[in-house]
């Protein structure tokens, strides 16, 4: 403990002759602990969260971690020793921020999970997130809706990614998806031809695209040769650019050859632009305005001493506590309502989509 508060102390001292924190406002500083730019909703959620809470009156301060958790976890511990009121974390690695929050809470600060569940400590005061296994629900349906399950006689074959297994929502996605595909997979209508089936096996560490490229490459070459895929589960838009490139690599996307039907989620730009382009089938809408509102409202109500509005006090046991969630809805995208829902919630201009 003592070399890490030394380690703070020096941080401080760096911090306080370069940038220093943003001075407080009335109702107090608000650290905000997000995983990484290198997708486009963390950065909305930080520029949404940034403006909502300097609106109700907080300070705060926002830093990204770029995927590396000893980042991740100095910045928090910078966060504490500035004086935070509050955090708001979406960690990378939901089991590595225990000792951190023991500090936080040995100095009085409530934590925020943010759309990730921090598992393994009980200083984990409530979480804003989405209905993650509904993501999932909704995945698993739109590869269903997409290759005409019902319609057009199978049998098709499918492949499954999975997200992070350090992520707590990659096994909500992933069983969500299952309790919609594993049916049609047990009476033979959807066919793993590679077998690889569950978390363990199909797990994407860090969300990284590249890793999924590379191993639809191993999948087709082992499994395609003489068959074609016909769907891809995929959980988020990133991973599912990876594996577009990777079918476009051995000619899919022809008439000839068609895209398999692709899921994803986030609805970040270039996969709504996939799904104009007929690339990718659906991705998952989840408005992270809204996500920053719900937060604005725990971490005002926990500073007051009042009960922040939850809707969940059942789903997310982090295996210490279950944590008193509140679930937004997350809203499937296609081709045929992304201007409605993306361009008519105005979280996009339809310009940023068609150019
Ligand atoms: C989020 C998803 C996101 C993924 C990768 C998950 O924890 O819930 O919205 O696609 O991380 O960043």
């Amino acid at each position: 403990m003592k070399s890490i508060m030394m380690g703070v102390g020096a941080l401080v001292v760096g911090a306080a002759l370069t940038a220093g924190p943003a001075v407080a406002q009335d109702k107090g500083l608000v650290g905000i602990s997000m995983p990484t730019q290198s997708s486009a909703r963390w950065i909305s959620d930080g520029n949404s969260m940034v403006e909502q809470f300097e609106a109700a009156g907080f300070s705060t301060d926002l830093q990204y971690a770029e995927d590396d958790i000893p980042n991740q976890l100095a910045q928090i511990e910078n966060m504490i020793v500035r004086g935070a009121d509050a955090l708001v974390i979406a960690a990378i690695d939901g089991t590595t921020l225990t000792g951190a929050l023991e500090t936080a809470a040995a100095n009085g600060i409530p934590v925020i999970a943010y759309d990730r569940l921090i598992r393994g400590s009980e200083n984990v005061d409530y979480y804003a997130t989405f209905d993650n296994f509904q993501v999932g629900v909704q995945q698993g349906q739109s590869l269903l809706d997409g290759l005409g399950v019902g319609e057009n006689e199978g049998p098709f074959n499918i492949e499954l990614f999975g997200g992070s297994p350090d992520d707590n929502n990659a096994y909500f996605f992933y069983d969500g998806a299952m309790s919609v595909l594993q049916p049609y997979i047990d009476d033979g209508t959807l066919v793993v031809k590679s077998g690889q089936m569950g978390m363990d096996t199909v797990g994407t560490l860090r969300w990284d695209g590249s890793v999924a490229q590379a191993r639809m490459d191993n999948l087709l070459s082992a499994y395609y040769s003489d068959d074609t895929v016909d769907a891809v589960l995929s959980p988020y838009d990133g991973l599912s650019i990876g594996i577009i490139s990777s079918l476009k690599g051995v000619g899919y996307g022809s008439d000839d050859l068609p895209m398999p039907i692709i899921s994803g989620q986030d609805a970040e730009i270039p996969s709504v632009k996939a799904i104009l382009a007929g690339e990718q089938y659906s991705t998952i809408f989840k408005d992270t305005r809204e996500l920053a509102r719900v937060t604005v409202g725990m971490v005002s109500a926990v500073l007051e001493d009042a009960e922040p509005q939850i809707n969940d006090t059942e789903t997310y046991d982090n295996g210490v506590k279950v944590v008193p969630s509140y679930l937004l809805n997350p809203v499937l995208v296609t081709e045929e309502n992304w201007e409605d829902v993306l361009v008519g919630s105005g979280y996009y201009t339809r310009e940023q989509i068609v150019e």
